[in-house]
């Protein structure tokens, strides 16, 4: 991580702006703007990333942040462009995802300082010994007049390759219910056992899983994931006594995805009834859907229009630093194809035409924004 803020420092230097870094080890650099004391715009994404991973998720928002102020050539704007690098937004080390963007947004607490890692280190000790002082995290909250954040992102899917577009605007980031099933019938001799006389808690599970798969295929845009099933006793000639199943569902809308979540536990025992089996659940995870911004994903919209492009829309199905700063001040993302939907693999890749695209959309959005005066007018909303 220090070789790479030594690397960016030098890009941003060779365009006349210092970098600095913050208590949270995200690297901030300000492109002033025409006058002191105007607002800003953050661009920006994260640094870091997973292990076997590919080059460009996160990393190339922060590239190209600094390939727009490289592009405006010395020209001001009425607000100055922050970029930002953060320092810990998967979640490998710690297990606890958007630490560098929770400093910005003021909720990187105590508690969270506190995780450790697998080696018994905490965020805390990790801060002070990368040369930062955890007690300086309130200096990284952003700046109080911020007009937004905008994050370049991989799409890290196969939506954009498959319609055949460059970028897209992103409406909004997924909510996400985990939950935990478990079918409990009664495990007996698979050759002995009459059909009609049997509880089977694996074909319980199977009947459900379909149901799963068929909900999720009527309601549009609903994805819902039976990821992992474990039986027991587990043997060739033996009828299962237990399946235990995880179900993952994300919707852009809470209530569709909550109603999703009702209605499938609804039907797990409507047919363990009917199966004569019992099930219960367990919910592990229920987070929210984060809106973006309408005004700026109108913008973005536009700017893509702007490139040449069809412009589209989409719901971002995985997490990104875009929904912890949205709890701050109005934020966007736009997405760039992602060449056979392949992520979080070294197989990861864009193509240098999409680049040049999202670079003459980002031009086209600051010279909107630029333009607009309702964006002027805006500040923090905290
Ligand atoms: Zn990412």
């Amino acid at each position: 991580m220090r070789e790479c803020h030594q690397e960016i420092s030098r890009w941003l230097e060779a365009l006349g702006v210092s970098a600095r870094i913050d208590a949270a080890g995200n690297i901030r650099a300000l492109y002033p703007a025409e006058h002191p004391n105007a607002p800003r715009l953050l661009i920006g994404s994260h640094l870091d990333t997973v292990p076997n991973a590919g080059a460009y998720d996160g990393i190339l928002g922060v590239v190209l942040a600094i390939a727009l102020l490289e592009e405006l050539r010395g020209r001001r704007l009425p607000f100055a462009i922050e970029v930002v690098g953060f320092s810990e937004e998967e979640g490998v080390r710690f297990g606890t995802p958007f630490i560098g963007s929770r400093a910005l947004a003021g909720t990187l607490d105590q508690q969270l300082l506190a995780v450790h890692d697998t080696r018994g280190i905490s965020v805390r000790n990790a801060i002070e010994e990368f040369g930062l002082n955890p007690d300086e995290i309130s200096h990284a909250l952003m700046a109080e007049q911020t007009l937004g954040y905008i994050e370049f992102h991989i799409e890290q899917g196969p939506v954009l390759e498959k319609l055949n577009l460059p970028l897209a605007a992103v409406e909004a980031i997924a909510g996400q219910s985990r939950l935990q099933f478990t079918f409990l019938g009664r495990a007996n001799h698979a050759g002995t056992t009459p059909m009609h006389l049997r509880c089977d808690a694996i074909a319980g599970a199977a009947e459900w899983i379909g149901a799963v798969e068929r909900l999720a295929h009527e309601i549009p845009g609903l994805v819902a994931t039976v990821g992992k099933i474990e039986a027991k006793p587990g043997a060739t000639n033996v009828i299962a006594g237990e399946a235990r199943l995880t179900l993952d569902v994300r919707h852009r809308s809470d209530e569709v995805r909550i109603r999703a979540v009702d209605d499938l536990i609804q039907q797990a025992r409507t047919l363990a009834d009917r199966r004569g089996l019992s099930v219960r659940e367990s919910t592990l995870l229920s987070q929210q859907a984060v809106a973006m911004d309408p005004f700026l994903i109108g913008e973005i919209q536009k700017a893509i229009a702007q490139t040449g492009c069809r412009p589209h829309c989409m719901v971002s199905g995985a997490g990104h630093d875009a929904m912890i700063l949205a709890e701050k001040v109005p934020s966007a993302m736009i997405f760039l194809r992602t060449p056979g939907g392949i992520s979080h693999d070294p197989a990861e890749s864009v193509t240098p035409d999409d680049v040049e695209k999202a670079i003459a959309c980002g031009l086209h959005l600051l010279d909107q924004l630029v333009a607009s005066r309702e964006f002027l007018q805006r500040t923090n909303r905290a």
